[in-house]
């Protein structure tokens, strides 16, 4: 699933999120730290371990 780089330009704040498949992506995105909407979305990156090592609720992304 891909995980979501996101840069928060009230207090500067960079995060990561994660987001499960079949969900529908917000409109906009809410800091983390100061629930400032002026979130940007920086990059997008996909699931950190390989599809073949995957899986059996092993990493932390699944649960
Ligand atoms: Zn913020």
């Amino acid at each position: 699933m891909p995980v979501y780089l996101l840069h928060c330009k009230s207090c500067d704040h960079k995060y990561e999120t994660l987001y499960y498949k079949g969900l529908k992506l917000p409109d906009k995105w809410v800091c983390s730290r100061c629930e400032s909407k002026d979130v940007v979305q920086v990059s997008e990156r996909p699931h950190p371990i390989e599809e073949e090592k995957h899986g059996g609720g092993s990493c932390k992304c699944c649960f």
